[in-house]
């Protein structure tokens, strides 16, 4: 055996995303202890940086200690006790997540349906609030990375308002990759990633709790079943918005990956996070057009798709895993399969953070013609690098 080196890959999937330089060099950082003043410091910029990603003033605002699947547990586990009713918009893998995770909570889950492929409907969740005055809260996904659908996050926040709920929005796919904002939306719990549109390493999950949320979870009767993710705890290490408390030992915080968390949050910053929304419309535009001049069809309405994932049907007769394998084994191109009910019929390109770029859309289109044509299907990739230069020439 002998030291790992990963080959270089260029990551267009539904995440991991390419993570830049910058952020493995400082992950690559000395590693010091949990509680340096150094580090608190440290820790104090990354909810100041959250803050400004999510749009928020709330005070609990905080990265979690383990990847977005943790914090979609952190939101249920503390805010949900035995017996409260949860609404479960689901429209693909990870709104039938949140309905697991909503039931082991304890909670009693009434779900909203739809089809694969299309966003939440708002309609058919503000019949089910009617229908059910003791539901306490709603929860959906904002941006369906199983399916590349966006849903409409503000009108369900207005509808959760509007019927006394307190709305639970995984936006683990859509932070830094389309418009959110937590604060103007209304919303009282989010849980996001680092491995998708923030482009830093994966493991890390960041939350964000109004302080409506917050006085929930200050009133709880029932003992949270998760001792790591309880926010009572783990607030002691965090500080509940007060950078002057005394910090303490919770669990030892993934000290590297916050050095590049931080890193990652800088880029946002600096590029800013309007510009940043914009890149990713921008570039999922040209994409687009190169696909579609290969004569690739799209699976989500244009009005409802996501820049970040984009979910394309397989061409007919054309072998799925055969051709992300050449992809991957030819252009070093990492490019998403199909999950649950689109397993096997659509492929997913993410165009996410680091990875949103002239050079990976050119890059990807031409790949895609080179192996398509290998397997039988005609196209050109010529004339698909022409219709991309159109389309940012148009912009
Ligand atoms: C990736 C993803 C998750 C899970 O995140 P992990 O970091 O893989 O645990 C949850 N929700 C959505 C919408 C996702 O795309």
């Amino acid at each position: 055996m002998q030291s790992f080196n990963p080959p270089s890959r260029i990551l267009m999937g539904p995440g991991p995303s390419d993570v830049a330089p910058r952020v493995l060099e400082a992950l690559a950082r000395p590693t010091i202890g949990h509680l340096d003043p150094a580090f608190v410091s440290l820790m104090d910029e990354i909810k100041s940086l959250l803050q400004y990603v999510f749009q928020t003033e709330n005070r609990l605002t905080i990265p979690v200690s383990a990847p977005g699947s943790a914090g979609m547990e952190t939101c249920f586990m503390n805010l949900v006790q035995p017996g409260d009713k949860v609404l479960v918009c689901i429209n693909g893998v990870f709104g039938g997540r949140m309905r697991e995770v909503a039931k082991r909570a304890g909670g009693v889950i009434t779900s909203v349906e739809n089809e694969w492929g299309e966003a939440v409907d708002v309609g058919a969740v503000e019949k089910a609030l009617q229908q059910d005055p003791d539901i306490k809260f709603l929860a959906f996904v904002h941006a369906e990375t199983s399916t590349g659908v966006r849903s409409d996050a503000r009108a369900l926040c207005n509808l959760a308002k509007q019927y006394d709920c307190l709305c639970i929005v995984d936006a683990v796919t859509s932070l830094a990759g389309v418009e959110l904002r937590v604060d103007e939306w209304g919303i009282d719990a989010i849980y996001s990633g680092t491995q998708k549109c923030l482009s830093c390493v994966p493991g890390i999950s960041p939350v964000s709790f109004s302080e409506r949320a917050v006085e929930l979870i200050q009133a709880r009767e029932h003992l949270n079943f998760s001792w790591f993710l309880d926010l009572k705890l783990v607030m002691d290490y965090w500080g509940n918005g007060d950078t002057k408390a005394k910090r303490a030992y919770h669990h030892t915080a993934p000290v590297n990956s916050l050095y590049a968390l931080h890193e990652s949050l800088l880029m946002v910053k600096e590029e800013g996070l309007e510009e940043a929304w914009a890149r990713h419309a921008q570039h999922h535009k040209a994409l687009v057009a190169g696909l579609e001049s290969l004569g690739i069809k799209m699976l989500v309405d244009q009005d409802i798709r996501l820049p970040e994932l984009n979910t394309i049907a397989i061409p007919e007769g054309i072998d799925d895993a055969a051709v992300r394998t050449d992809l991957l084994k030819q252009f070093d191109l990492e490019i998403g399969a199909g999950l649950g009910k689109f397993a096997g019929n659509a492929w997913r390109i993410g165009l996410m953070g680091s990875a949103c770029t002239r050079s990976n859309v050119d890059a990807c289109i031409a790949a895609l013609a080179a192996v398509l044509n290998q397997h039988g299907y005609a196209c050109d990739g010529d004339a698909a690098a022409v219709a991309i230069e159109n389309a940012y020439s148009d912009a």
